[in-house]
């Protein structure tokens, strides 16, 4: 069981899943969201259609078409408002609910991109630290899960994550 941190393009990793940081319509956007649909093609938006969007802090699974990875659960972050309306709790909800559907799939691996810290603008320092907690949690609850690899897409991001995982080891 094994968490890995790398920088890099989420679009490129061979995984059982990988997550979308998707918004509430799944009919495809900017970021990240933008560059999954653009690599796996449009038999993806075509399966998303189907799907009647998603509310925020749930999740759900399609396949991953012309992508290395087998699958894609997208998930709709919180956009960051302050931190008065309950962001942190509900961007939890979100990794709890893409958990919850690598447990349901019994997939083995699963990467992520940093969840709304890009145009929905939660802070990377506050993300971090709930993201890392979530998966961990998660790697200790999964006997099925192998690895868990976040996937930042700037040095200074990647770094940030290494502080919070850092931070995080250091409170035991
Ligand atoms: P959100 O709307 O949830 O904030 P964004 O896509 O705007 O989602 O940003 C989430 C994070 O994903 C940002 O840190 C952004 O830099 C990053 N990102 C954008 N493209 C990719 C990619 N191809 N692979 C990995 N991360 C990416």
């Amino acid at each position: 069981m094994t968490l890995e941190l790398i920088r890099g393009d989420i679009t490129r990793v061979d995984a059982d899943a990988i997550v979308n940081a998707a918004n509430s319509a799944l009919l495809g956007g900017g970021g990240v969201d933008g560059a999954i649909h653009r690599a796996a093609g449009p038999e993806l938006l075509a399966e998303c259609r189907l799907l009647n969007g998603c509310p925020t802090g749930q999740a759900k699974l399609t396949r991953g078409y012309r992508l290395p990875a087998r699958h894609v659960i997208h998930t709709v972050g919180p956009v960051w408002g302050g931190g008065a309306r309950g962001e942190e709790a509900t961007l939890a909800r979100c990794y709890k609910s893409v958990f919850a559907l690598v447990e349901q799939h019994g997939l083995r691996s699963v990467a992520f991109p940093s969840i709304s810290t890009g145009v929905y603008r939660f802070p990377i320092e506050r993300a971090s630290l709930i993201a890392l907690r979530e998966i961990q949690a998660a790697l200790g609850r999964l006997p099925q899960l192998e690895k868990v690899t976040v996937v930042l897409f700037s040095q200074a991001d990647l770094e940030t994550y290494q502080r919070a995982l850092a931070a995080l080891s250091s409170e035991g």
